[in-house]
Parts: structure tokens; sequence; C-alpha cells
């Protein structure tokens, strides 16, 4: 069994119900969710729109290999009816990028874990702080609280919905 963190995202439309779409998706098709951060809002990160974020992590336990939960989540995203425009960065109704795999290292051509940007980015730092501060990045050896102190990125990221399912539910294992 592996441990996964999963940021959840969108920017268009109704964006709680991305998030709710998501999770319940990746708990039929991953595996059961067992922490889920706060819901945050963020400014755009790399390109320039009034739409703000929500982003919101969570930890997943599955039998799945990092090849077929990717497949998964681009599934879902599929369901979901995410289209893809342009090779940049963009407004999007849903994006889900798997954070860490357990302690894996994976560089391949559409894989990189971890994610090879998450510790320069606020919005996937303080939800990760809320659920997994003492965790260590495998690569960096820093733990999310250490590189949430450390992060220069200056934009905007507020709590816009603390999760009460973190104290609960899901946690009961
Ligand atoms: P981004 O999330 O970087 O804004 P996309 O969601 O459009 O962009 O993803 C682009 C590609 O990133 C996907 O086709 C996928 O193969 C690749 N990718 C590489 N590493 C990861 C990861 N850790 N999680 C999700 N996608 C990843
Ligand atoms: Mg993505």
């Amino acid at each position: 069994m592996s441990e996964v963190y999963i940021l959840i995202g969108g920017n268009l439309s109704d964006r709680e119900r991305a998030l709710t779409f998501a999770i319940s998706e990746i708990s039929k098709n991953i595996g059961k969710i067992t922490l889920t951060s706060s819901i945050f809002e963020s400014e755009p990160w790399g390109f320039s729109s009034p739409d703000l974020f929500l982003n919101q992590v969570v930890k997943v336990q599955t039998i799945l290999t990092p090849k077929a939960t990717l497949k998964k989540l681009q599934e879902i995203e599929r369901l979901y009816g995410r289209a893809r425009h342009s090779g940049n960065y963009e407004s999007r109704t849903i994006d889900l990028d798997i954070l860490f795999f357990d302690d894996l290292m994976i560089h391949e051509r559409d894989l990189h874990i971890p994610h090879p940007r998450l510790h320069m980015r606020k919005f996937t730092l303080s939800p990760l702080v809320e659920i997994a501060g003492d965790y260590v990045h495998p690569f960096i050896r820093k733990s999310m609280n250490d590189l949430a102190a450390e992060c220069t990125d200056r934009s905007q990221v507020r709590l816009f919905k603390k999760d009460m399912a973190k104290s609960n539910v899901h946690n009961e294992l």
C-alpha cells in the first residue's frame, strides 16, 4: 500500500463542485482518502487571470502504481470536462497533480515525482503544511513547515473553507 498526496485545483465555473467531484472520484478509483486539507483560494501562478483558484490537498492510500495513479487522475480530469488548449499555464475547471508518492523520486517524460514546483508555490505548501507539516521532501530533505517558511512566493493565498473532515471521518483509521 502506498501513500500519495494529490493537489486538486480549479479556477473556472463552480470551483467547489470540482473539488467535491475529484474527491469522490479519487475515493472510488484510486483509494481511501485518509486526510483532506482545508480549501485555499489563491491567485493564478505563472499567468494572469481574474479567476482565482481553489486548491486542496488530499492524502490517499492506494495499491496503484504512480503511472496508474496519473492515468486515473487524467481520466477524472477528462470526465469532468477539462479541455487543454495551450502548452502553458492556463485557467482550468480541474487540475489534479501528484505531489508525493511515498518517498519515490521519479523523473520520466510524463511524470515527475515529487512535483517539481511544489516547494516554490504557496498554494501547494499552505494545504501541505496543514496536513503534512512534518513530512520531509525526499529530495530537498526539508519538511513542509520549513519549505513554507523559506518560500519566497508572495502571491495571495487565503483560507477559503476550513475542512472539518480533517479531524473526524477521514482520520478514523
Ligand atoms: P500543470 O499541472 O503543470 O499546470 P497539466 O495539468 O496540463 O499542467 O499537466 C501537464 C502534464 O504534466 C501532464 O500531461 C502529465 O503527464 C505531466 N506531469 C508530470 N508530473 C506530474 C505529476 N506529478 N502530477 C501530474 N501530472 C504530471
Ligand atoms: Mg496538472
